[in-house]
C-alpha cells in the first residue's frame, strides 16, 4: 500500500487517566510499530471532561492519515460510554463497538463495518484450524457487550446453533456439554471443567484470570476460564492461557485498521 499509493494505515488511541506504560497500550503499539501501522496517541488526564473527549475523537475522525480510533475504555465513571462510543466514526470504529455496527451484526444480511477484535479472533481461531460451523450447537459463556454477547451473534452468521450461559444460567454445565463448540469469556478462573465438555468439541478461552503463584517472581498467573488441564484431556481442540485468544485480539485490530484504510482509499 505504501509503495502503491504512498499511503499507511493509522491508528489513533485515546488514553483518559489511564497509564502509558499500560500492558494492552504498550503491546498494542508495539505491534503496530511491527506491521508498518502508523500510531497517533493522545494522553488526557483523569479529569477530563466528556467533550474534551469528544473534541479528540472528532478530530481524530476528520484527520485523513487516521483509518482507526481506539478509545481506551472503561471510562472514567463521570463519562458517558454511550456517547462517547457514538462519537467515534462508524467507518473508522476499528474496535466495532459503535452501536450501529453491532446493530449491523445483529442483523441477517447486513454486515458491520468492523467486527469486535476478541470475538472475530475466536472466529479466525476456528476458521484457521479446520473447526466446522454449520449446524453445529455452539455454547457462548458470558453475554458482555465487547466478548460474549457479539461472539454469539457470529456464531450463528456462521450458521450454528447457538445458546448463551450466563450467570442467572441453571444448570450450565449441562448446556455446555451439548455443545461442539465453546467460546468462554466470563471472568472466572477454570470455571469450566472437564465434566463441562462434550467429547471432541473445540473450546475457545477468552478468560484471563490472575490467580497466587508463589513460585513465579509476579507471585501470581494468569490462568482462563477452562480449567485446560481436565478439559484438554476431553475437547478436540482447545486455545491455551496465555497465548490463545489474546494474541489473536491484538492482530485482529491490526486487521482492522488495515481493513479501514484499503476501504478509506479504495485499495484492493
Ligand atoms: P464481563 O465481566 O463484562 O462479563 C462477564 C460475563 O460472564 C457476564 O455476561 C456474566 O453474566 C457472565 N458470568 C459471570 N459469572 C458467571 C458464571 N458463574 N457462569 C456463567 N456466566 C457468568 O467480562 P468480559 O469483558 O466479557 O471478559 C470476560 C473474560 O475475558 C475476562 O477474564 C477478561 O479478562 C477476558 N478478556 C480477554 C480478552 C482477550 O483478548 N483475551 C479480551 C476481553 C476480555
Amino acid at each position: 500500500m505504501k509503495d502503491a499509493i504512498g499511503i499507511v494505515p493509522g491508528l489513533a488511541v485515546i488514553l483518559v487517566g489511564s497509564r502509558k506504560d499500560s500492558q494492552t497500550y504498550v503491546r498494542n503499539k508495539k505491534a503496530c510499530e511491527a506491521v508498518g501501522i502508523q500510531s497517533f496517541e493522545v494522553n488526557l488526564p483523569e479529569d477530563s471532561s466528556e467533550e474534551e473527549v469528544i473534541k479528540h475523537i472528532a478530530s481524530f475522525n476528520s484527520d485523513p492519515s487516521v483509518h482507526g480510533i481506539l478509545v481506551e475504555l472503561p471510562l472514567l465513571r463521570h463519562m458517558n460510554d454511550e456517547s462517547i462510543l457514538n462519537a467515534v466514526g462508524i467507518e473508522k470504529d476499528v474496535d466495532g463497538f459503535h452501536p450501529l455496527n453491532i446493530g449491523r451484526l445483529a442483523m441477517q444480511g447486513r454486515d458491520p463495518f468492523f467486527v469486535p477484535c476478541t470475538p472475530k479472533g475466536c472466529m479466525e481461531l476456528l476458521h484457521r484450524y479446520g473447526v466446522e460451523i454449520k449446524g453445529k450447537r455452539a455454547v457462548v459463556i458470558g453475554r458482555s457487550n465487547i466478548v460474549g454477547m457479539p461472539a454469539a451473534l457470529l456464531l450463528q452468521k456462521a450458521n450454528a446453533t447457538v445458546s448463551i450461559v450466563h450467570s442467572q444460567t441453571k444448570n450450565p454445565e449441562e448446556i455446555t456439554r451439548q455443545a461442539d463448540i465453546v467460546i468462554a469469556a466470563v471472568g472466572v478462573a477454570n470455571l469450566v471443567r472437564g465434566n463441562w465438555i462434550k467429547p471432541g468439541a473445540a473450546i475457545i478461552d477468552v478468560g484471563i484470570n490472575p490467580v497466587d503463584d508463589p513460585e513465579s517472581p509476579r507471585g501470581y498467573r494468569l490462568v482462563g476460564d477452562v480449567c485446560y488441564e481436565e478439559a484438554s484431556k476431553v475437547a478436540g481442540a482447545i486455545t491455551p492461557v496465555p497465548g490463545g485468544v489474546g494474541p489473536m485480539t491484538i492482530a485482529m485490530l491490526l486487521a482492522n485498521t488495515l481493513e479501514s484504510a484499503k476501504r478509506i482509499h479504495n485499495f484492493k
